[in-house]
């Protein structure tokens, strides 16, 4: 930029946040896609391309969940261009090819950003829920970490975090519109404000709808043991859970209090209570976790999670395959054995009929969803990707 550049004057907005019209209208683009647009227009540069999104190296562990698809529809629904990428809730691994566009490429450059943002960012979430889940082992991991990034991706992040196999969500919003009930318990600042943990057990009874299950919160300012058995006496015994949310200064003797407090409940006679456990929780931290936890409240870990790094590359001109150094050209399909499990990577036209290590029926993964705009394909419901999500995650408990 050269020192005389013309200084704009900055548009005000009260949230510094892009509208859905303006991503829509590929305003969320980076100035290099918008530059290559006006060059192309300019010379009337009509080139048909085949765009292929894969990743080189992948944030946690060996695999990666795809997450984002449905936004990706409705960002390009109308444009002039095929669409194909794998199902919401897909697992991919690195060089496997997770999503195809074939457009003209003038018309497509300034949608590019926008793409890759909600692709790399949901899947990103989805992916290190399920890693939490699978840690887990059985035991539910609820989304309790909207409050780290900005609101209004808050419902990005719930339903990301859902799909990738949390049981449930903390904010009310994000919940709404998955369809699903909200889940928490009672904050800090309510035991603070009426006293003791003991009063804001009885006032959450008194208050809160029956159907809600009472989870007490009993490290705010006594010992965790004690505000335990003082919280399951006063509702005799009618408390589903008891939250730990200790904060890392303790962290070493979690396990130790957790473990004590299971001793004193089943000892009082409070077997069914089950002992909740959150607070800067991680997937490494879990597994320590669960001799004695039935549930887990986990935050930053998977709000933040790291995204996934994918690129988008020209693999295709004009029906040729074409592609940069380091990428491999050409179209191409992932198939899946149903059999035996065994991925492989095919050309786009060159079909796979059965698998080439035990001949066993193969799925494609990559599926349309627009063609020239139109939607070709249903857009699943988060409970049916998560059941699915769910499914597969399984056999590696
Ligand atoms: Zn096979």
């Amino acid at each position: 930029m050269s020192a005389t550049a013309q200084q704009k004057q900055p548009a005000e907005r009260e949230f510094f946040i892009a509208t859905p019209e303006e991503i829509r209208a590929g305003r969320v683009t980076d100035v290099y896609f918008e530059r290559t647009k006006q060059i192309l227009d300019a010379r009337a540069i009509d080139k048909q391309v085949v765009l292929e999104a894969r990743v080189k190296k992948l944030p946690y562990g060996d695999w990666g969940l795809f997450c984002g698809a449905a936004e990706l529809v409705h960002l390009l629904e109308g444009q002039p261009l095929d669409l194909w990428a794998l199902p919401e809730g897909t697992r991919f691994a690195a060089h496997e090819p997770t999503l195809l566009i074939g457009c003209n490429y003038r018309q497509f450059a300034v949608y590019e950003t926008a793409l890759l943002g909600l692709l790399c960012q949901a899947s990103g979430i989805a992916t290190k829920a399920a890693r939490c889940v699978i840690a887990a082992e059985g035991r539910p991991v609820w989304s309790f970490g909207v409050r780290r990034l900005h609101p209004a991706i808050a419902p990005m992040i719930d339903r990301s975090a859902f799909i990738g196999g949390c049981q449930g969500v903390s904010c009310v919003l994000a919940a709404e519109l998955l369809g699903e009930e909200a889940v928490g318990t009672v904050p800090h600042a309510l035991i603070l404000i009426l006293g003791d943990s003991a009063s804001a057990t009885l006032a959450f009874d008194e208050i809160i709808d029956k159907r809600v299950k009472r989870v007490a919160l009993v490290d705010t300012f006594g010992d965790e043991k004690f505000e335990t058995l003082e919280n399951a006496e006063l509702l005799s015994g009618n408390i589903y859970a008891v939250r730990l949310d200790t904060p890392s200064s303790r962290r070493g003797d979690m396990l130790e209090i957790a473990r004590e407090i299971r001793w004193e409940l089943d000892i009082h006679g409070y077997q069914q209570v089950k002992i909740f456990i959150s607070g800067g929780l991680d997937e490494e931290l879990i597994p320590t976790l669960n001799p004695v936890a039935d549930g887990y409240g986990v935050g930053t870990a998977i709000s933040n999670a790291r995204v996934i790094d994918f690129a988008l590359d020209i693999v295709e001109i004009e029906g040729d395959p074409t592609a940069k150094r380091g990428k491999e050209s050409g179209a191409k399909q992932l198939y899946l054995c149903e059999k035996c499990g065994q991925r492989s990577v095919r050309l786009f036209n060159d079909e796979l009929k059965s698998c080439p290590t035990c001949s066993g029926p193969v799925q494609p993964q990559l599926v349309q969803f627009l063609a020239q705009g139109r939607r070709v394909r249903e857009l699943e419901s988060a409970q049916e990707v998560r059941r699915r999500v769910l499914a597969q995650l399984t056999p590696e408990r």
